[in-house]
This record gives structure tokens, C-alpha cells and sequence, in this order.
């Protein structure tokens, strides 16, 4: 099952008479339970690459699925419940709301849902609950973001993206902001989410040692996006 694809996906900036080509033709598709590694130099279109995932940005020309559904044929409030059901955002720096405790922060997509399949407040309160449990915060759930660690912080980010149990995680940099032992953390948890719930991972990142860890490794370089063998990440 293809929990993501994009099919000849396009994407030019234009602001103006100014024309920023990004890339061309990407074609890809992630599997459920798959993790991706996307690699890059800095310009190289990776967060606009998430972006066209996440449904946040349309591209110039072609097509992104997400779980089967073609995203542009959807519309903007369709667009948007279906990221807050299928996808989970993991950014490098954790936007949780800071007058929310890490409790109500995680479960606010949760709150977010709409229609007949939506949890109640009680049912969105014990999984949030829970996944903190599972990301070690289960000490700090009436915590404010200003009141947790950096690596606590973005742990309570990862169990945000996870609370609508999505079939793929979207990573933007989501250890670039941490210690290098720290990030090895919040690595190695979406790792085990990932191996437990089956959620699939794409993750940009810089760090060659971290994206070796993952099933594929993607370059994105010159508006390509190339598949890594073992030896060349
Ligand atoms: P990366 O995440 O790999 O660093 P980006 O996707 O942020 O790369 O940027 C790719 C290219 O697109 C860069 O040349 C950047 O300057 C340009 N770019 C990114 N966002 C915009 C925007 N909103 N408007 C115009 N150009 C942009
Ligand atoms: P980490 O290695 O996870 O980044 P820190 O050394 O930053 O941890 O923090 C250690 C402990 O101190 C954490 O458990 C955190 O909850 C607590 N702490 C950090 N900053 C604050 C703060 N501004 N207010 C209250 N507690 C804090």
C-alpha cells in the first residue's frame, strides 16, 4: 500500500518577473511502514518538497496522492482534514502552543477532527496521555512548552504528530535543533513509533548518520531526487 506519491511533481516560484525553478518531474512513493531519508544541500528544494506532501503548498504541475486521494482534487477544507487525519508534521523548531500544557497540546489535532469517526474529548485525552507516556513525558503532561527541555519539547512534538495515528510522518529537520545525543533520542523514538504503529517516516535531514538508519536514502540535488546506494550516504 502507497501511503504517499507524487507523480511528475513540479515546482517554480514566482514572485514577480522573478522565476525560481526548484525542481522537475519528481516521481515517488512511499510504502506504509517505509522510512525515507531526503538529503540535500541547503536550497535544494527539500522543505518545499515537504510542503507539496503535506498539501501546504501546490505544485506548478503534476500530482501528490496522500492514502490514494489526489490532493488537488480536493478542496482547501478537505485538503486540510485530510493532513490533520493522514499526516503527522515534525518541524526543527517544535511550534507547540505555549500557553497549552504539553497535554493539551498533543491533543488538539485529535480535538481538531471533524465527522462521525471523530474521539471524544475523553478518548483524545487518554491517547494523548498514553503517547506521551511513550515518549517519556508522562512526568510533564500539565507542563507549558516554556517549562520542558529542548529534547522534552520535541518530544512532545513527535507525540503531537502521532496522536491521529497518521500513515506517514513528514520530518522537516526534526532533530536539526538538538544535541547531537538528544537528537539520537528523538531519532531513535520515531524509529520505535515507527516499527510499533507502522507509521512510515519521511525525514529531511543533514545528517548522513541518522538517514543510513532509514530504509531509503533520497538526494535531492539540481531538481532531481536520486536514490542513494548504501555506499554513497
Ligand atoms: P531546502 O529546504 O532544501 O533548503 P527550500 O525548499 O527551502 O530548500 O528552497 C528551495 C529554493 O526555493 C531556494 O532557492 C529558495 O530560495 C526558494 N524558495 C523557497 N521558498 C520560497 C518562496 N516562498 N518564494 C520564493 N522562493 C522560495
Ligand atoms: P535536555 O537534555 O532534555 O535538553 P535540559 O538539561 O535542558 O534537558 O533540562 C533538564 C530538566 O530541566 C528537564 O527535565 C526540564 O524539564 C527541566 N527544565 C529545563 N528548562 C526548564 C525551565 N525553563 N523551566 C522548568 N524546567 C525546566
Amino acid at each position: 500500500e502507497v501511503v504517499l506519491r507524487c507523480e511528475g511533481l513540479s515546482k517554480t516560484y514566482s514572485e514577480g518577473t522573478l522565476y525560481t525553478p526548484v525542481f522537475d518531474g519528481l516521481e515517488l512513493d512511499v510504502r506504509r511502514g517505509e522510512t525515507v531519508a531526503v538529503l540535500g544541500a541547503s536550497g535544494a528544494g527539500k522543505s518545499t518538497l515537504l510542503h507539496l506532501l503535506g498539501g501546504l503548498d501546490t505544485p506548478s504541475a503534476g500530482e501528490v496522492y496522500v492514502t490514494g486521494t489526489m490532493m488537488s482534487a480536493l478542496s482547501d477544507a478537505a485538503r486540510g482534514a485530510l493532513r490533520n487525519r493522514a499526516l503527522g508534521f515534525v518541524y526543527q523548531f517544535h511550534h507547540l502552543l505555549p500557553e497549552f500544557t504539553a497535554l493539551e497540546n498533543v491533543m488538539l489535532p485529535v480535538l481538531l477532527r471533524t465527522g462521525r469517526d471523530s474521539p471524544s474529548v475523553a478518548e483524545a485525552s487518554r491517547h494523548a496521555r498514553e503517547l506521551l507516556e511513550s515518549v517519556g513525558l508522562g512526568h510533564r503532561l500539565q507542563h507549558k512548552p516554556g517549562e520542558l527541555s529542548g529534547g522534552e519539547r520535541q518530544r512532545a512534538a513527535v507525540a503531537r504528530a502521532l496522536v491521529n495515528r497518521p500513515a506517514c510522518v513528514l520530518g522537516d529537520e526534526p532533530t536539526g535543533n538538538l544535541d547531537e545525543k538528544t537528537a539520537a533520542t528523538v531519532f531513535d523514538l520515531m524509529l520505535s513509533l515507527n516499527r510499533e504503529q507502522g507509521t512510515s517516516l519521511v525525514l529531511v535531514t543533514h545528517d548522513r548518520r541518522l538517514a543510513r538508519r532509514l530504509d531509503r536514502v533520497l538526494e535531492l540535488h539540481e531538481g532531481k531526487l536520486r536514490q542513494l546506494a548504501p555506499h554513497e550516504v
